[in-house]
């Protein structure tokens, strides 16, 4: 029944709406630690965390409490005109507290698109109060992913995001994608590589102007785009290109926040220092919707000038901050600490990477990265010549189909399967993860 009801009235993000009507859903309803079970009871290890985002698994009961609890007390208010209530004022201190230097103060929306949204119109409201309005184009990634509203899709530098959506803004440029595996010329060094790219982003600000470049996004590890970990030194030379040019620099840490990455945050393992940092997901476990910008006080000084000039700032969202999604996320930083998450992540990634490193030698396998505990496997027609799959032929989707036959959720993304498992993901749940996918490697020979 379920089936039916679902074909007739949902519709399906990031999915196939017309293939849908005679596939059916897979309808997941509940979940226990690592674990979620379909309508037929199936179990399957969710090795992607959902969607990057349960990072303590599916039970776990004081997140369920800390929700309760706030519901029974005050289950809704907002934080316009001046109002406030405990939890939000909480989260924000605690948040600021464990977020890089320098990021002291929050601005709380409900998903990850949306604090890149207001990233990008905080941007542009803090040059136009600094007095220089031409100062406004954005720099993203090709193969970052930030979101799909308008602003924040226009920054996704995926073009089936952009595709008959009439994306990008027409102030926003895309540059090179950091993966020496897929876009490093032939013989080219990683360091060549590194040299070359960065060369690109900088020759780009020299011919937009950079007096009409406002600002830099990027995720620590490209996630949606494919699980791209950089090379080395090249976020260094990109931090010298922007400070050269006095271009501010967003960080999006919706995936690698809250120690997927093995440190607290991605800024912290590669040495980023953000002016604006975007945070969800791991923020509240993904028990509840919520997700910040954090900002320096240089830029929270230009919103006060904005206040002075305007009366107020005139941007807020109905449930930003929501009380309840408060809670949960100031218990999930509490779990966290508590149970050192971090320590436990940089105790197992070695296991987990090393597991996934045994894979290399697949025929189908072209590369394995990954950093923490987020990883991808890049698949391969041509090992040698690293050619992808035609993807008429569906490859990545087959493996991702038959992995789950053998109760492992992975995800298919271009040429790759990414792999995100909860961070309190033990040796048992990679060896079974690890074990899952090998299999549907194998069959897929
Ligand atoms: N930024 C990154 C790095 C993401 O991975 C995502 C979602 O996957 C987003 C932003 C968008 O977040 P949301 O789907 O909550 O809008």
């Amino acid at each position: 029944a379920a089936w039916h009801k679902d074909i007739a009235h949902v519709v399906h993000p990031y999915s196939n709406l017309d293939a849908h009507a005679t596939r059916g859903p897979t309808v997941i309803t509940r979940g226990e630690g690592c674990y979620v079970y379909d309508e037929h009871g199936k179990r399957y290890l969710e090795g992607m965390s959902g969607l990057w985002c349960a990072s303590l698994g599916f039970s776990e009961q004081r997140l369920v409490d800390a929700a309760v609890k706030q519901l029974h007390t005050l289950p809704y208010y907002h934080l316009f005109n001046h109002r406030s209530h405990p939890p939000g004022i909480a989260l924000a201190e605690a948040l600021t507290a464990v977020a890089p230097e320098g990021l002291n103060h929050v601005l709380f929306a409900n998903s990850g698109s949306e604090a890149n949204d207001a990233a990008v119109k905080l941007v542009w409201y803090y040059n136009n109060l600094l007095g220089r309005p031409e100062k406004k184009k954005i720099i993203s990634r090709l193969y970052g992913y930030h979101g799909v509203t308008v602003a924040s899709g226009s920054l996704t530098g995926l073009v089936h995001v952009h595709r008959d959506f009439d994306l990008p803004l027409p102030s926003v440029r895309h540059t090179d994608c950091p993966s020496h595996y897929h876009f490093g010329l032939p013989g080219e060094s990683e360091a060549a590589f590194t040299q070359r790219i960065t060369d690109n982003l900088e020759q780009l600000i020299l011919k937009e102007g950079p007096e009409t470049v406002a600002a830099f996004i990027a995720e620590p590890v490209n996630g949606s785009g494919g699980v791209i970990v950089p090379p080395a030194g090249y976020f260094e030379r990109v931090q010298a290109i922007l400070k050269k040019h006095d271009i501010l620099f967003i960080v999006d840490e919706v995936i690698t926040g809250f120690g997927r990455t093995g440190r607290m945050f991605g800024s912290e393992t590669y040495g980023l220092k953000p002016d604006m940092m975007t945070v969800a997901k791991g923020l509240s476990g993904a028990y509840q919707p919520i997700s910040g910008l954090l900002l320096t006080d240089a830029i929270h000084d230009a919103l006060k000038a904005g206040s002075r000039k305007h009366g107020a700032f005139a941007h807020g969202l109905t449930y930003a901050a929501h009380p309840v999604a408060a809670a949960v996320a100031l218990e999930t930083l509490n779990v966290y600490r508590d149970r050192d998450i971090v320590g436990h992540v940089r105790e197992v990634a070695p296991y987990f990477l090393e597991k996934l490193d045994a894979l290399a030698g697949h025929p189908l396998v072209g590369q394995v990265r990954g950093v923490g505990l987020l990883a991808a496997v890049e698949i391969v027609a041509d090992k040698a010549a690293r050619k992808p799959f035609d993807p008429s032929a569906g490859m990545g989707a087959w493996i991702q189909n038959r992995a789950m036959a053998y109760g492992v959720i992975v995800r298919a993304i271009a040429n790759c399967v990414a792999l995100c498992p909860p961070l309190i993901s033990e040796r048992s749940h990679i060896d079974e993860l690890v074990g899952g996918l090998a299999r549907a490697l194998d069959d897929a020979l």
